[in-house]
Formats: C-alpha cells, sequence, structure tokens
C-alpha cells in the first residue's frame, strides 16, 4: 500500500470536492475565466500594500550579511518584537517578543500550538461550521475533534452548548473570528462569557482548558469596528494568525503565534512551542518575510475594498430572497441553501457559471460558501447570473 490509511480515507471523503474544482476548470475552459463566476476560494483578490514593495526593494538592495541564515527557532528579535508591540496596544496585555514565535502562516502556528498542547486522545472543541483544515490538524497531533454547533443564525458561539460538549478530557477550543466559512465576528460580550464559563470549568475540573484564537482575518473587520482582543476576555488563550490576509501574503507563508502573558505557565508553553515550530520541521517562519512584516505591522490592505463587495452582494441575493447573516468581517458569506441538499444547490449553481462551496465542506450541510475575494467586476457581472439562480430556485 503506497498511502497510509488515514490519508487515503481522507483524499476519498475529499473527492467531491476535487471533482467539484475539475467541473469548474472545465467551465472556465469552455466559457473563459472572464465568464465564469468563481467564488469557491479565500484567496485575496487584491495585492500587497504599497509599502510592502517599498520594503521588499529596500531590503533587497540593501542586504545584511547573514540574512539569509538560521535563526533563533522562535524567529528574529525584533519581527517579535514589532508583533508584541501591536498586540499589546490592541489588547492592553503586556505582550513582549518573549511571548511571540513567527511561523509559516496561521496554518503553521495551529499545527505548533496544537502539537506544544495535545496528548494523545485529548479532545479539542470545534466550533460548527468550522475552517476543515482543523479537523486535520487536531488529528495530525494525536486529538479528537468534538464538534459544537454556533447559533444557526448569527454563527455567533453557544455558551451553553460549549459547557455541555466540555468533558474531563477536553483540551483546548478553537475559535476563529471573523469567521471563516460565516464572515461573524464575536461579540465581546460572547468572549467575555465563554472566558467567565471556562475558568469556572477549569476550576470545577482542574485542568487547562486553552482557546486557540484563529485571527488571519482579524484585521478585515467592517464598519468602523474592531475586533474585540481575545487576551483581554480569555486568560488561557493562544493568539494564532497570520499576514496571508491582511497584508494579502498567503503564497509567503508567513504568521505567528502569541501566547496571552497570563496564561498558566506560559514560559513552559513558549519553550514547548519554540521546540514544536523545530522539530515539525519548519524550523523557522521565512527570514525574509520577518524582515518585511516587522516594519509593516500598521499595514493593510484596504479594507472598504472588501467592505464595499460585501455590501454589493448582500444587498442583492438577499433582494432576491436568500437568507444570510450579514459578514461583520472576513470576506465570506455563508447562506442557507434553498434546497436541503447544499450539494445539489452547489450543482444547480454551476448551470449559470456561479461556483461555491456546499457547506458539507465546513461540517455545516444546508448552506453554501461564498467567497467574495473577487474582481468588483467579477461580482457585478455575476449579479444576472445569480437571479436566474434565484428563479430556478423558486426565491
Ligand atoms: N484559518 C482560517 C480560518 C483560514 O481561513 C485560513 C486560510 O484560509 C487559515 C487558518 C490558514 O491561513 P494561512 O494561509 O496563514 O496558513
Amino acid at each position: 500500500m503506497t498511502v497510509a490509511i488515514k490519508v487515503r480515507s481522507a483524499i476519498e471523503r475529499s473527492s467531491w470536492i476535487r471533482r467539484m474544482f475539475e467541473e469548474g476548470a472545465a467551465l472556465i475552459a469552455e466559457y473563459g475565466a472572464e465568464n465564469v463566476y468563481d467564488f469557491t476560494l479565500g484567496n485575496p483578490s487584491v495585492e500587497p500594500p504599497a509599502a510592502f514593495h517599498r520594503e521588499l526593494r529596500r531590503i533587497v538592495e540593501q542586504p545584511d550579511i547573514g540574512m539569509h541564515r538560521y535563526m533563533n527557532n522562535a524567529g528574529y528579535e525584533e519581527t517579535r518584537a514589532a508583533v508584541a508591540k501591536r498586540i499589546a496596544g490592541d489588547s492592553g496585555s503586556p505582550v513582549d517578543a518573549s511571548h511571540i514565535i513567527m511561523t509559516c502562516g496561521a496554518g503553521g502556528a495551529l499545527n505548533v500550538t496544537l502539537k506544544t498542547i495535545l496528548n494523545p486522545g485529548e479532545e479539542v472543541i470545534l466550533l460548527t461550521p468550522f475552517f476543515v483544515e482543523y479537523k486535520f490538524y487536531v488529528d495530525n497531533h494525536g486529538g479528537v475533534s468534538t464538534e459544537v454547533w454556533t447559533d444557526r443564525e448569527t454563527f455567533q458561539p453557544d455558551i451553553d452548548a460549549i459547557e455541555v460538549a466540555i468533558t474531563d478530557n477536553t483540551r483546548a477550543l478553537i475559535i476563529n473570528s471573523p469567521n471563516n466559512p460565516t464572515g461573524a465576528v464575536y461579540s465581546a460580550e460572547t468572549l467575555e462569557a465563554l472566558g467567565a464559563m471556562l475558568e469556572r470549568k477549569q476550576a470545577e475540573l482542574g485542568q487547562n482548558i486553552f482557546v486557540i484564537s484563529d485571527e488571519p482575518y482579524a484585521r478585515l473587520a467592517f464598519d468602523g469596528n474592531s475586533v474585540p482582543p481575545v487576551f483581554k476576555y480569555i486568560r488561557n488563550s493562544i493568539l494564532v494568525t497570520s499576514h496571508s490576509k491582511d497584508l494579502a501574503l498567503p503564497g509567503e507563508r508567513i504568521g505567528y503565534l502569541a501566547a496571552n502573558p497570563a496564561m498558566d505557565e506560559v514560559s513552559l508553553f513558549m519553550a514547548g512551542a519554540v521546540f514544536c515550530n523545530r522539530v515539525l520541521g519548519f524550523v523557522n517562519a521565512p527570514a525574509l518575510m520577518q524582515r518585511l512584516v516587522a516594519v509593516l505591522q500598521e499595514e493593510s490592505v484596504d479594507i472598504d475594498e472588501y467592505q464595499e463587495k460585501r455590501d454589493v452582494l448582500y444587498s442583492h441575493l438577499t433582494g432576491l430572497g436568500f437568507t444570510m447573516a450579514k459578514p461583520g468581517g472576513g470576506f465570506y458569506f455563508f447562506p442557507k441553501s434553498p434546497i436541503a441538499d447544499d450539494v445539489e444547490f452547489v450543482r444547480q449553481a454551476q448551470k449559470y457559471n456561479i461556483l461555491l462551496v456546499p457547506g458539507s465542506g465546513f461540517g455545516a450541510p444546508g448552506y453554501f460558501r461564498i467567497a467574495y475575494c473577487v474582481d468588483m467586476d467579477i461580482i457585478k457581472r455575476s449579479l444576472p447570473a445569480w437571479e436566474k439562480l434565484a428563479k430556478e430556485m423558486g426565491l
């Protein structure tokens, strides 16, 4: 046998997603990319901010001796200090460079964190609908996922349902705000209630329950709002994130994890996480990108551009009768499928050259995801196709 049983089963279970992508690619080949409305991928449509290109040129034109060599596995001190300053400013927590590890994206930070804390068979709570990689990441480190639904209208965490799911084997909870796939931003009240419930459960069970707050969309918050800082509300928390979305650099694999200074045994956690960054084979985050993001902590892509896309699509689709929560950030909608079978709905949408991902791909049948990180031109040209689709669905 060439491939391990678990991997083979994962490939087989996701074969329908691959088939859909292949069908989408066939549509693009037949009609041309400009006539196919591809809302499947969370790949930023915008370019990195001008400051990124300016700093990249500066660094390349004035190379320092040793700038491409190995470094401390946690990353450059100056980069970690710059990241810490930004988080401390946002949260009011006394975060410094010792609480930061630069990682290969948010995906790297999640894997480092899970490997650091999980013993075999320990449970990690995921909030449905969820970014599907979480299940694989938990499994990578011998953990077991427990799925708990968020509120089915607002997609805010259901604190009572989470409490019910906690056992004496629960080690962590992954939260994600702004959320992929729903666009929900968790309110300060929700985080506060979650923090209070977890303090009570940790005391009752005599064990740590960590909140891993996955925040790659944190700076893409709309309507002048900002995402409430998790460190302020949840003591045993780890922030994992990247510059994949806020600086539009997903291909460059640059992110970080930050431990809440108030966490139990924070120095031990950091020592473990530095070790895990090394032995997972990441060794350290890309050196050139670390030097860049050290001076770009106050920069971000144009958020207004995403907000405008949200507004155009939201008013058009709700006007047609689609039901969805209005996203507070990120670049996804998660409407209800007009028919019970979300995979069939996505097939129907393909007839009008609209490419979507069924909610089943996020543990949530009966919904579908629209990734609106595409050119405004595509969004505007897709509007008549949405009208035809709504009519066919009887909306
Ligand atoms: N977490 C969520 C919720 C995401 O949507 C993504 C990427 O789309 C990631 C993590 C992974 O981010 P990165 O590319 O920085 O590893």
